[in-house]
């Protein structure tokens, strides 16, 4: 493996801590690990220069300053699905690898996502305080609603939309509409059955759920906004486990306000943690996880292992699986690198 026969003088560089289970397979192969003492960045700047590998969560962005600090970085190796806390420009200009763990964490997004759709429809959050107060005459307020029959809008039709799509549809017997325009006409056609492909207008006027689903990105920041908040119905809700940024959260903040829209489940924000003074945190009709959906005991230990073995892959010479810019495989540093068989 290189990296053990030369003189080492790198290692691989956690800027926050990983489960211990997946870095042993690091230090079985001798490999020196380096756990940053916290993720600012000028605790972790320093820290980059012998960074041959990092293996990152979302606490730090990895921005090109950060990247010009290092000597010789092979690879950055996302514990999460979502790269963009990458400059990934920046990266591919440096001839680094950005792989992810894309789809190791689908089904536990797709049980939070479901679990905050029928948290907010249900009325949980509200429900279980009003009897801590002692109020149990609140069960005559009919505050739940039923999902079924309902219309679910999914923003995103990839594999966490497509699956909360699926369930709804099979479970709760709901109606789906979706917005995916880059969506591969063969998918489109083999769930046309009971999928319906609209405009991102006609998905916010006709759903009584809005479920967002697609990754952050140019395009995607601030793609629902005050425009889309408005056509929506006054008694629908919308449900955020992608990014924080895809929803324009000054415009989301003000239709709750006004009540153009009945509610929202947030597990992401424009600034994660959010400013305390965040108008989100005191309203009612909003229920709000930190970043939470797929921090599972058991998803947070596969992306992690899956983390550290694309590093590995990599050291031992064969191309890392997930990789988010391919092209940087055509640079001749990365000509040598073997397929799996
Ligand atoms: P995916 O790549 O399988 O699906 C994304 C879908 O979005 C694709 O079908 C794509 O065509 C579509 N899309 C892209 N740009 C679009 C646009 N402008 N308009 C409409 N659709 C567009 O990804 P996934 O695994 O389903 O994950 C979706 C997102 O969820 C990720 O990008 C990530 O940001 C987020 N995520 C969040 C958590 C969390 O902890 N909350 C965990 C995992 C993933």
């Amino acid at each position: 493996m290189k990296g053990q026969t030369e003189d080492k003088d790198w290692y691989v560089l956690l800027p926050q801590p990983v489960e211990e289970e997946a870095i042993q397979p690091l230090k079985e192969r001798g490999i020196d690990i380096v756990l940053a003492p916290d993720v600012k960045i000028e605790s972790v700047a320093p820290l980059m220069k012998k960074a041959r590998a990092i293996v990152l969560r979302t606490g730090i962005v990895m921005t090109e300053h950060l990247l010009d600090q290092s000597d010789d970085l092979w690879m950055i190796s996302r514990t999460g699905a979502g790269v963009d806390n990458v400059d990934i420009k920046a990266a591919t200009k440096r001839g680094v690898l950005v792989t992810s763990s894309i789809g190791l964490n689908t089904d536990s997004v797709v049980e939070h996502s479901l679990a905050l759709i029928l948290s907010l429809y249900k009325q949980i959050p509200l429900l279980d305080s009003e009897v801590r107060k002692g109020n149990f005459g609140i069960r005559y307020q009919n505050l739940p609603r039923d999902l079924n029959g309902k219309c679910l809008g999914v923003v995103g039709f990839g594999r966490i939309g497509s699956r909360v799509a699926e369930l709804c549809h099979s479970m709760f017997n709901m109606r789906i509409i979706a917005y995916d325009p880059f969506l591969n006409a063969k998918i489109k056609e083999k769930v046309k059955v009971w999928v319906s492909f609209v405009s991102l207008e006609e998905l916010c006027s006709a759903s009584d759920i809005v479920s967002v689903h697609v990754p952050l990105n140019e395009d995607t920041r601030g793609l629902i906004s005050r425009r889309q908040l408005d056509l929506m119905k006054p008694d629908a809700i919308i449900v955020n486990t992608s990014r924080g940024g895809i929803i324009d959260e000054g415009a989301l903040i003000e239709a709750l306000k006004k009540r153009k829209i009945a509610g929202a489940a947030l597990d992401v924000f424009e600034k994660e943690p959010p400013d305390d003074k965040n108008p989100l945190l005191s309203m009612e009709n909003v229920i709000l996880t930190p970043h939470s959906a797929a921090l599972t005991k058991e998803c947070v230990l596969k992306m992690a292992m899956s983390a550290t073995q694309r590093i590995i892959d990599l050291f031992d010479g064969f191309v890392p699986d997930n990789i988010a810019n391919p092209e940087v495989l055509n640079q001749p540093r990365w000509r040598h690198l073997k397929k799996r068989a």
